[in-house]
C-alpha cells in the first residue's frame, strides 16, 4: 500500500534527533507490519537509552532560542505545519492505514483532527495571559506570568497514531517548550512522516525529535525519559498500567504528568430517548476504529421500557457493517493491530456468554479475512460479573444490560476505577442535568456518541488520568507560573 504515496519521502524510516535523521547509536532497526496482512511494511531505526540522552541534550540545547521566539514566530511554524498536514493529508491517511488498519476515510478524519491541534495551539500559544494581582501594600506590586516549563516527553499509542501525537506536542510548542516523542512501536511511519512536516514548515533543529523504537526499546527510552532531570514534563496516552509505571518513575525527579489512561466508557439509553439517535450514536461510539479508542463506549445500559427495542435496532445496524481491509473501498471496520488484541476480546466474548449473555449479532473472529478481523459483535443480557463490565475490551463488542431507574444506571455507570468518557440519552431537561452531573467522568456526551474536538477539554478523573488535553486548559500544563514581587516602589 505504501507504494502509491505522491510523496515517497515522507516515508522516513529514520528517527530525528537535533534536525538530523538519524539510524541511532545501535543501527538496529525493526519492522513495521500491517495488522490486516501481517505483511511487512518498512524496518525502522531501533533507537535506545544513549540515543534518548541525546534527544534530551538537542531539545534542551534548542530551548532557550524557541523559548525566546515571539509567540507569533512559533505559531508561524506550526501554521504552516498544519496546513503541510492537510495538504498531504492522503499520504498521511494512507501510511496510517497501512500500519495502524483503520479505514482509509477514518485514518483521513484522524490527520485533519490531528492537525486541528497544531491550528488551535498555534492561535491559543498567542493568548497565555499572565495577571496583575492587587497590591495589599503601597510599596509593592504583585504580577503573575506563566513561563513554558521546559523539555517535554511524550509517550504516545498506536490507536490514533498522529492525533495522540499533536495532541500533546502542539500546546508545548506554542507555549514555548521543546519536545523529544516516543511513538508506538506500532505506528512509527506516521510519527515520523508528521516529523518529515514540521521540518519543512522549518522547525528549528531539536525543538522537535522523534525517537522510534521497539516494544523493549521503549521501555528503556521511557526510563531515560523519567529520570531525566531535564525533562520538566512526561505526557502519555496509553493503558493504566503503563500509566502508573510512568508515574511512579517519574517521582525522584518531580516531573509534571499529563496522563490520558484506560476507560470503561457507559452508554445509557433511558426510556425518553430517541432510540434511532442513541442507536446512531451507539455504532459510532462502539465500532469506530474497531472499538480501538479510549473513549469507546464499553458498557450500554438500557433502561427495560426501550431495551428490547433498542437491541433489535441496534442488530440491525450491527449487522450492517463491513469488515475488512483498510484500504477496501466501502469497508467501515478495519482489523485489529494485533494477536493480543484479539486474544482479549474472544476473551470477552467467551467469559459473558459463560456467564449467561445473550449473542445476537458477530462473536466470532471473521477468519475468511485474516487473522486479525473479529465480527461486529452485539452481546444482550449482560452482568455485572463478567469481564467485559469490569474491563475495556478495546474491541469491537458492544454488551448491553438491562436497568429499571436513574438511581440504579448512575449507580452502575460510576462503579469503576476509571473516569474518562461516558454518554447518555434522554430528552428530559431535568434528567440531562442530573445525569450530567452526576457521571463520575471527565466527558460526558448528551444525546451524542462523538464528543472529541480540539477546542473542548479532554481528560479523565479517577484512574483514567491527570490533565486536559485540547480547550484552552490544554496549554496549562506546559507552562509554569512565575510570582514576581516588585518591591521598594
Ligand atoms: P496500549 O495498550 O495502547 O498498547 P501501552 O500503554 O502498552 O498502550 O503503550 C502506549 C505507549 O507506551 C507505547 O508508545 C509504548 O511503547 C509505551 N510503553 C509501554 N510500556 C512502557 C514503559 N514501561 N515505559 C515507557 N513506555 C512504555
Amino acid at each position: 500500500p505504501l507504494a502509491t504515496l505522491d510523496d515517497a519521502s515522507l516515508l522516513r524510516t529514520q528517527a530525528l534527533i537535533g534536525g538530523e535523521w538519524v539510524s541511532g547509536s545501535s543501527g538496529a532497526r525493526f519492522p513495521v507490519h500491517d495488522p490486516a496482512t501481517g505483511a511487512l511494511l518498512a524496518e525502522v531505526a531501533n533507537l535506545g537509552a544513549v540515543d534518548a540522552e541525546a534527544a534530551v541534550a538537542a531539545a534542551n540545547n534548542a530551548w532557550p532560542a524557541w523559548r525566546t521566539k515571539p509567540a507569533k514566530e512559533r505559531a508561524a511554524i506550526m501554521q504552516r505545519w498544519f496546513q503541510l498536514l492537510i495538504r498531504h493529508a492522503d499520504d498521511l491517511a494512507r501510511i496510517m492505514t497501512a500500519e495502524q488498519g483503520k479505514p482509509l476515510f477514518e485514518a483521513r478524519g484522524e490527520v485533519t483532527y490531528g492537525a486541528s491541534f497544531i491550528e488551535w495551539f498555534a492561535e491559543e500559544g498567542r493568548r497565555i495571559y499572565g495577571e496583575t494581582i492587587p497590591t495589599t501594600d503601597n510599596n509593592k506590586r504583585y504580577l503573575a506570568i506563566k513561563q513554558p516549563i521546559g523539555v517535554c516527553a511524550a509517550i504516545t499509542p498506536w490507536n490514533f497514531p498522529i492525533a495522540m501525537i499533536t495532541r500533546k506536542v502542539a500546546p508545548a510548542l506554542a507555549a514555548g517548550c521543546t519536545v523529544v516523542i516516543k511513538p508506538a512501536e506500532a505506528t512509527p511511519l506516521s510519527a515520523l512522516a508528521v516529523a518529515e512536516l514540521a521540518q519543512r514548515a522549518g522547525m528549528p533543529a531539536g525543538v522537535l525529535n522523534v525517537l522510534s523504537a521497539d516494544a523493549d526499546a521503549s521501555i528503556a527510552i521511557g526510563q531515560v525519559l523519567c529520570d531525566s532531570p531535564v525533562v520538566r514534563h512526561l505526557s502519555f496516552t496509553g493503558s493504566t498500567e503503563v500509566g502508573r509505571i510512568l508515574m511512579r518513575q517519574c517521582a525522584p525527579t518531580i516531573k509534571k504528568l499529563s496522563l490520558e489512561l484506560g476507560g470503561n466508557a457507559p452508554f445509557i439509553v433511558f426510556d425518553d430517548a430517541d432510540l434511532d439517535s442513541a442507536v446512531e450514536g451507539a455504532l459510532v461510539s462502539k465500532y469506530r476504529n474497531a472499538g480501538q479508542t479510549c473513549v469507546c463506549a464499553n458498557r450500554f445500559y438500557v433502561q427495560e421500557g426501550v431495551y428490547d427495542a433498542f437491541v433489535e435496532k441496534l442488530a440491525a445496524k450491527v449487522a450492517g457493517i463491513k469488515v475488512g481491509n483498510g484500504f477496501t473501498p466501502g469497508i467501515n471496520q478495519g482489523p485489529l493491530i494485533d494477536d493480543a488484541a484479539i486474544t482479549k476480546v474472544e476473551a470477552h466474548v467467551a467469559d459473558a456468554l459463560a456467564l449467561g449473555a445473550r449473542l445476537v449479532v458477530g462473536g466470532r473472529r471473521a477468519e475468511a479475512l485474516g487473522l486479525r478481523f473479529f465480527e461486529p459483535t452485539l452481546l444482550a443480557d449482560a452482568t455485572p460479573d463478567m469481564l467485559c463490565a469490569r474491563e475495556e475490551t478495546f474491541g469491537p463488542v458492544a454488551p448491553v444490560f438491562k436497568f429499571k431507574t436513574e438511581a440504579e444506571a448512575i449507580a452502575l455507570a460510576n462503579n469503576t476505577e476509571f473516569g474518562l468518557a461516558s454518554y447518555f440519552y434522554s430528552r428530559d431537561i431535568g434528567r440531562v442535568f442530573r445525569v450530567g452531573e452526576a457521571l463520575e467522568y471527565g466527558m460526558v456526551g448528551v444525546n451524542t456518541g462523538l464528543i472529541s474536538t480540539a477546542e473542548v477539554p479532554f481528560g479523565g478523573v479517577k484512574q483514567s488520568g491527570l490533565g486536559r488535553e485540547g480547550a484552552r486548559q490544554g496549554i496549562e500544563d506546559y507552562v509554569e507560573i512565575k510570582y514576581l514581587c516588585l518591591g521598594d516602589l
